[in-house]
């Protein structure tokens, strides 16, 4: 048995999949200040026409240019592993699988996405994308796409990881990018909040807004705004990753997985494995299909489904989903990428027909998963891909006591060697548990009150 399943160059797929096309009931349109559907025009000044025509597409497969293929070779087929150790060790007859997506240059699946953005917008004529970054994943993997097509880019990196994470910092700059701390200088919203508080640490919601600030203040309109979740067209770049999945399944002798498990902050590397599967089930596959959340952060487990801004400084469309409020202040828990206070529409909208079951862990629960996991397997997982891995080790420890042969497929979504320091605290006994107490959500959610309301319309099929 083959341990690592490995697709041909030529077996790449050759199309993204769109799971809007499948929804057996439709998302609730992006809604604009005035209330009403936002136009793709009114996007304009932020992305680039090419990316907002795949942001509203309803078809159902979607071309990858050769050109952004050509690019991702350099990593991808990602191979598909099956987790022989951990098996032995849990004792399970559980088979399982895992994405391995740590294989990029920047070590986790957002470049599948950033190669994808930047190539689209060097197609439109764009010269230079603007960003935010927490911990910095995403920043240095727009970087890395950025240096290899050939476009300026600036990212906007919240203070505080700024100076406590320097090496996303650098790896940034190593990929000729101008990274710099959040609040800045270099925008007025930046300025403003500097005036007002000097020594803020910063937050996503506020270098958000400087991003998108100076993508659409640029004279010359050659400046455009990239986001690396949660969008529609982000979690279709994903895709590849469950395309690919679904043939290197096949290869292993496998009819479809029982179980699909990715951890999820924005959404998108759990619907970029998932999707496909997704779509298997509305035509009647039994397929269980989990997004894993913090605690700490409980969007899909606790949160109402309503219209939100998807930044804290309230600039983009409402988007209908399941969200903690757009003020909220998420916990320093070490899972960075799991902190956005919503969640990407189309995952909520499978959420609401039934088709998901999201489950949250608490970070000592997901920090005991990842030990398990090097203690197998040996890679270090980011503090994200941990939370995943908190499922699937139950997962496996169910198929055991239920004595059945559970085909368990997951996203290893990236590595955590630039995530030591919370290993440090575990290791040291400094993590805590946290769980958003009641009160706390009560208090967030609040600011939902005076938006529209999002309907939960489903087919109540699931
Ligand atoms: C950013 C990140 C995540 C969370 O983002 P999603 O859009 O939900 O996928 C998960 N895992 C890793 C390794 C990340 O870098």
């Amino acid at each position: 048995m083959e341990q690592k399943i490995q697709l041909k160059e030529s077996d790449i797929p050759r199309q993204w999949y769109n799971l809007a096309a499948d929804l057996p009931t439709p998302m609730l349109p992006p809604l604009g200040p005035d209330g009403n559907p936002v136009s793709p025009d009114m996007l304009a000044p932020v992305f680039p026409m090419n990316l907002i025509e795949q942001e509203v597409s309803a078809e159902r497969w979607i071309d990858i240019p050769e050109e952004i293929l050509n690019i991702l070779y350099r990593w991808r087929p990602a191979p598909l592993k099956r987790a022989v150790y951990l098996e032995k060790f849990l004792d399970t007859p559980a088979r399982i699988y895992y994405k391995d997506e740590s294989y990029s240059p920047p070590g986790s699946h957002k470049p599948n996405t950033a190669v994808a953005q930047a190539w689209y917008n060097k197609e439109f004529g764009i010269k230079k994308l603007t960003t935010e970054t927490g911990a910095g994943q995403w920043g240095s993997a727009l970087a890395f796409a950025c240096q290899i097509i050939g476009l300026e880019c600036k990212v906007y990196m919240v203070r505080i990881s700024f100076d406590q994470k320097p090496f996303r910092k650098i790896m940034m700059q190593v990929w000729g990018a101008n990274c710099i701390a959040s609040p800045s200088n270099e925008t007025n919203a930046g300025r403003k909040i500097l005036a007002e508080m000097p020594d803020t640490p910063g937050s996503l919601g506020i270098a958000i807004s400087e991003a998108i600030e100076e993508a659409v203040t640029d004279p010359s309109g050659k400046t455009r705004y990239s986001l690396g979740s949660v969008l529609n067209h982000v979690l279709l770049h994903q895709t590849i990753i469950g395309l690919e999945a679904k043939k290197q399944l096949q290869m292993a002798g496998e009819k479809k997985p029982d179980i699909v498990i990715g951890c999820a902050g924005g959404g998108s590397n759990f619907a970029g494995l998932s999707f496909p599967f997704v779509s298997d089930k509305i035509n009647g596959a039994d397929i269980k299909i989990i997004p894993v959340e913090p605690t700490a952060c409980p969007t899909m487990t606790r949160a109402p489904f309503a219209y939100d801004f998807g930044d804290t400084a309230c600039t983009t469309p409402l988007l209908a989903m399941y969200t903690l409020g757009h003020a909220f202040i998420p916990p320093p828990i070490h899972a960075g990428g799991l902190r956005y206070h919503g969640m990407a529409p189309l995952v909520c909208q499978a959420i609401v027909e039934g088709l998901l079951e999201p489950r949250a862990y608490h970070q000592m629960d997901s920090y005991s998963a990842a030990m398990t996991w090097v203690k197998t397997e040996g890679a270090i997982p980011a503090p994200e891909t941990s939370q995943a891995l908190a499922a699937v080790i139950d997962e496996a420890k169910k198929a055991k006591e239920e004595g059945k042969e559970k085909v368990i497929l997951f996203n290893y979504s990236g590595h955590g060697l630039m995530d030591l320091l919370g290993y440090d605290a575990f290791l040291s006994g400094k993590l805590v548990d946290y769980e958003l107490p009641e009160e706390e959500l009560q208090k967030y959610t609040k600011v939902l009150e005076n938006l529209p309301k999002a309907e939960m319309r489903k087919s109540g099929k699931w």
